[in-house]
């Protein structure tokens, strides 16, 4: 114990010191391979407009499912992607992935739009902009049909190079949007340059929102300020049809959530809309409304 408070009250994280670093090296290893051979997925995950009951949209979400640990969530592997720089070439790959489904359900006859999360790496990467042209050129698709997420704390991190970098993405016509918001001390001062079109409020503020009126004062708060200056609202992490319901009485653009659909592989994704479509998933949102 004398040891320890002898210690310096902050210290720097010390790569060799780290007793998980062979495990981690491995995984880092192995990602790597996984991106190279295509051995990862997207999991899609309808975005709903509450109002209407339509899905409008689907976000892009990445599963690894290792041959010796099984499923790794991303919230462990695309750190590790970010600290080895492995993170770009999964970005890439994300892209080309979901813009190719993306164009295969509009060939279909779905109208939705595709969403993909970035990095924060990914601000830093000169070649996106050119390169997600590119790939919209090569799938037929425009680039309004792609919606790009990057969280408040990405772009609070390094806000003069994000705002760059977020103003060439839309100046060629993609759509940006904030993911996670109200947990990633935003600045103000920031907020009004970004070009952003939609705003994500984070899960925590949905999750308990029917039974916590702190919740419901601060999700109608930023529901209004997203409206003021232009932006859509989304709600991320709907779990229950009370709470469905209660935003789209605030006027909640969109929703995502377990209660609408889990994230879902592509077959799972076009039964999902088949039977969405033949009224077979009861939502009451619009009886509820009345
Ligand atoms: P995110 O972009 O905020 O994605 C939402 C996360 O919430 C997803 O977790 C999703 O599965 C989960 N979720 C959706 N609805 C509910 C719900 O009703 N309840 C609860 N408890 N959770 C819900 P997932 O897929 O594990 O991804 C975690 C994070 O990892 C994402 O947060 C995103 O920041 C990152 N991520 C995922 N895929 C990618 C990717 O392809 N590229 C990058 N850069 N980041 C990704
Ligand atoms: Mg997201
Ligand atoms: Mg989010
Ligand atoms: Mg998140």
């Amino acid at each position: 114990l004398a040891a320890r408070s002898a210690e310096p009250y902050v210290r720097v994280y010390d790569h060799a010191a780290d007793p998980h670093r062979p495990e981690r090296l491995s995984l880092m290893g192995d990602l790597k391979e996984a991106i190279e051979q295509d051995a990862l997925n997207l999991a899609y995950q309808p975005k709903l407009d509450p109002r209407t009951g339509q899905v409008v949209g689907a976000e892009a979400l990445v599963r690894w499912s290792h041959p010796r640990r099984g499923f790794v969530p991303p919230d462990t592997f695309i750190p590790l992607a970010e600290e080895t720089g492995a993170i770009r070439h999964l970005t890439r790959w994300g892209l080309g992935r979901a813009l190719r489904q993306s164009a295969a359900w509009t060939a279909a006859g779905h109208d939705l739009r595709m969403s993909v999360n970035l990095s924060v790496r990914d601000l830093g990467d000169d070649s996106l902009p050119g390169r997600i042209n590119a790939l919209l050129e090569e799938v037929g698709l425009t680039a309004d049909r792609l919606i790009l997420e990057i969280t408040e704390s990405a772009i609070m991190g390094e806000p003069e190079a994000a705002i760059a970098m977020l103003r060439r993405l839309a100046d060629g016509g993609v759509d940006l949007s904030i993911d996670d918001f109200g947990v990633g001390q935003s600045s103000f001062a920031y907020l009004r340059r970004l070009p952003v079109r939609e705003i994500k409020i984070d899960r925590s503020f949905i999750q308990a929102l029917v039974e916590t009126p702190q919740d419901q004062a601060i999700v109608r708060s930023i529901i209004k300020l997203g409206h003021d200056l232009g932006y859509k609202v989304t709600a991320e992490g709907v779990e229950d049809g009370a709470a469905l319901a209660l935003l789209a009485e605030m006027g909640c653009d969109l929703a995502q959530g377990y209660y609408i659909a889990r994230p879902l592989m592509p077959g799972a994704f076009t039964d999902f809309l088949a039977s969405h479509a033949a009224g077979e998933i009861p939502w009451q949102v619009q009886a509820r409304e009345s």
